[in-house]
This record gives structure tokens, C-alpha cells and sequence, in this order.
């Protein structure tokens, strides 16, 4: 009997490590990403690219590639995509489950400035703030936008709009470690972080940074997915799979 299907929703590094340890465990594994990254790095297994049109395009799919499960690896402020996802899996009636990093949590010494959304982000910035942006590329014009600020924006391709003179443009991939956050930070007089509560170690240093050089964080907190089983390592997930499907 030919393996069960799975059809991976990515485009985050939790994705390309489900892949491999899903193919390694004998299953069929199609990872989908977004395309909006030119030199993605790319998962192990069969990969298809670009927007599915929608719900409905994505439950098109599903049904035309034989898919059994998704399992929706996306990143935790990719909102619509499992909204998507959850809505395709539920109309065919076929298995939908979240892999997803635990948020990061405040500590006693951090001084964070806890935000609903990206508005508000760019809102609680006092005037003449020096902020270093580790948002991605497609919201930094709202930063921008505001003639007062000043800062580093860093993210891994560039912003696709003409960025003003008076900030300062890092195109670098994760991860960071502690003493690039402290020189960047230090070197270019940062007053704020300011960061999705995207979770994990990757990005984690900026975090510590803030905390040694007693700056603020404002973080912005996690959009709300569809309720779902959800699994926050690949090494939980993969034997609730096993449970519903087989290899
Ligand atoms: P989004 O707002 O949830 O999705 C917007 C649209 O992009 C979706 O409706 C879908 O188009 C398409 N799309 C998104 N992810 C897709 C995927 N894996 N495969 C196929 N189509 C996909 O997503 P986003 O925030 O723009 O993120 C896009 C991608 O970048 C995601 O794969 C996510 O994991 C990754 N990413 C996002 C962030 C972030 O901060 N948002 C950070 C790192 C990585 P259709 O409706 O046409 O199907």
C-alpha cells in the first residue's frame, strides 16, 4: 500500500526538520511555501510553491493530490494560512494539527512592553526612540512612516520599498548569537527592541541583550489560531501522526 500523504504547510525551520524526520520515518511529505522569499532554504522531499487561491483553492488541492493529513508548520503570526488550512481540513473531513513554538515568556529582570498588534508597536515608541526592528519586511513602513524614529531595521531580503536615509538596513538570516545582538544594539545607540513573540532560539539572543543592557522590548503578541491539536516539538508530533496514519 502506497504511504499516506502529508501535506506540509511551511516556510519556518520547524517545517524543513518535520520533513525530514517524516520522510525519514517512511512517510509521503509535500512541503508547500508561500514563494515570497527569493532563496528560501529548502525542505527534503517533494515541494510546491505560491498561494493555493484561498480555502477553497487549498481543498482543491488537497483532494487532487491525495493528501491525508496537513499538518501546518507555518510561522506563528502566519494567521490566514492556517485559518486556511483548518477550514480545507475540516470540509474534506481529513486530519489538520499545528507544529508551533512555544511563545517567549517575560523574566523577572526583562522590561517588556507587552503590544496587541503592530499599530500598537509602532504607537508606544516615544518620541525620537532608537528601535532595531526584527518584524520582517512587511510591516517595517509603518516604522518608517513615523519621521521621529530612527533605527536598524533587520530582516532577510529587503524591504521591496525605499527605506528613509536616516535608517539603517541589515539583510542577515538567523540565527544571531548574544554578542552580535550586544554590538549591534551597543553600536548603533538602539533605545527599544522590538520583536513578533515569534518564539524559539534562533532569535532568542536580542531577548537576552535587551535584559543585560536594560532596554525595552516592545513585543508584539501572537495572532490566534484555530483550535487544533497542537504539538510544539517535531519529536511529540510525529507519533500522534503515527496514531492516524501510516508510512
Ligand atoms: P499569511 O498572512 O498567513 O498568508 C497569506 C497568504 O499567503 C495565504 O492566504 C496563502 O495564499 C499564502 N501562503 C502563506 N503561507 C503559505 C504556504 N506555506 N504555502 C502556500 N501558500 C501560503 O502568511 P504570511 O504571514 O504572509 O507568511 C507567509 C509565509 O512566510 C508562511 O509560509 C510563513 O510560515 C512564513 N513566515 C512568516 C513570518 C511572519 O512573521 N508572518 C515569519 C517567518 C516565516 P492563498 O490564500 O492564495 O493560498
Amino acid at each position: 500500500m502506497p504511504a499516506d500523504r502529508i501535506l506540509i504547510l511551511g516556510g519556518t525551520g520547524e517545517a524543513r526538520r518535520l520533513a525530514r524526520a517524516l520522510i525519514d520515518q517512511g512517510f509521503a511529505v509535500v512541503t508547500s511555501l508561500a514563494g515570497v522569499t527569493s532563496s528560501p532554504l529548502l525542505p527534503a522531499g517533494e515541494l510546491r510553491r505560491g498561494g493555493f487561491g484561498g480555502e477553497a483553492g487549498l481543498a482543491d488541492y488537497v483532494k487532487r493530490e491525495n493528501i491525508h493529513a496537513i499538518v501546518d508548520a507555518t510561522h506563528p503570526f502566519a494567521a490566514q494560512i492556517s485559518r486556511h488550512g483548518h477550514g480545507a481540513a475540516q470540509l474534506l473531513g481529513i486530519d489538520y494539527c499545528r507544529l508551533e513554538r512555544p511563545p517567549w515568556v517575560a523574566e523577572t529582570a526583562d522590561n517588556w512592553i507587552e503590544v496587541g498588534g503592530l499599530a500598537e508597536a509602532v504607537a508606544v515608541l516615544p518620541v525620537g526612540a532608537r528601535p532595531l526592528l526584527t518584524i520582517g519586511r512587511k510591516e517595517a513602513a509603518r516604522f518608517f512612516a513615523r519621521a521621529d524614529l530612527r533605527g536598524v531595521a533587520r530582516m532577510i531580503e529587503a524591504p521591496g520599498i525605499v527605506m528613509p536615509q536616516h535608517w539603517t538596513l541589515i539583510l542577515a538570516r538567523p540565527p544571531f548569537s548574544l554578542e552580535n545582538e550586544i554590538r549591534l544594539i551597543d553600536s548603533h545607540h538602539i533605545s527599544h527592541v522590538v520583536t513578533k513573540n515569534s518564539g524559539g532560539d534562533d532569535t532568542r539572543a536580542k531577548l537576552v541583550a535587551a535584559r543585560e543592557m536594560t532596554i525595552p522590548v516592545v513585543m508584539v503578541a501572537r495572532p490566534v489560531k484555530p483550535e487544533a491539536p497542537a504539538f510544539s516539538t517535531v519529536e511529540a508530533l510525529i507519533p500522534a501522526l503515527r496514531q492516524v496514519l501510516s508510512p
